[in-house]
């Protein structure tokens, strides 16, 4: 999952940082509210967490103006203490939820865990694509009832395209969502790690619950 942190005090911005990262999320930070409205408005991400006070654009400018323009993105705010009057607006703005500094990294995961839930419309958190679950909470796969271990990145993988089911995800998206690469960098990355979760979640006798679309990228079979 992919998330943009606006943050404008160094060390905070940092902490969050490694505390995301360390826990699987791609993570931009942004230190300014003004860049920090141009990433949210021009790049796809699974969540924001917004602190409130910002150079530049604050939280709730930017939060308004997500939402005027109809983007969903789940939003947390980060609130000082002293702001109970900003926490309630940004809600009724429509802020997902808001944390109160200083807060544990923990706080922050579970928060987003549940808020992006929310954001995926049917409120499970599971995926599943025919007989392979992916638990995004216990981060548990299983096929048929079959546990599969996977290391982060190959969850990310397989996460992101059943996120997507029957839909053609190229290279690019892929490294862009999975490795927070602008970019394909040229290497044979993606399909390095497509043959790993293959062999791990593929059963013989049927074909692979990813398709190769020639020239183009992947895709997860529908109902596989
Ligand atoms: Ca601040």
């Amino acid at each position: 999952m992919k998330i943009l942190v606006v943050e404008d005090e160094k060390k905070i911005a940092s902490f969050i940082r490694m505390g995301l990262e360390a826990e699987g999320f791609v993570v931009d930070v942004s230190r300014h509210g003004d860049e920090g409205y141009t990433l949210a408005t021009t790049r796809p991400y699974d969540a924001l967490v917004l602190d409130i006070m910002l150079p530049g654009r604050d939280g709730l400018s930017i939060l308004k103006n997500l939402r005027l323009k109809g983007n969903p993105v789940p939003v947390i705010l980060l609130s000082a203490r002293s702001e109970p009057h900003e926490r309630v607006e940004g809600l009724n703005l429509g802020a997902d939820d808001y944390l109160v500094k200083p807060f544990y990294i923990e706080e922050l995961v579970a928060r987003l865990h549940v808020v992006t839930r929310r954001g995926g419309g049917t409120g499970a958190s599971t995926l599943e694509v025919g007989d392979l679950t992916v638990d995004l909470l216990t981060r548990e796969v299983t096929r048929g009832g079959q546990v599969i271990v996977l290391t982060a990145r190959e969850f990310q993988l397989l996460e992101h395209l059943a996120r997507n089911p029957g839909r053609v995800l190229t290279r690019a998206q892929i490294c862009e969502r999975v490795w927070d690469y602008d970019f394909d960098p040229g290497t044979n990355l993606v399909d390095v790690y497509i043959q790993r979760l293959r062999r791990k979640i593929d059963v013989a006798d049927a074909p692979s619950v990813i398709e190769t679309i020639r020239g183009v990228g992947y895709r997860m079979r529908k109902g596989s």
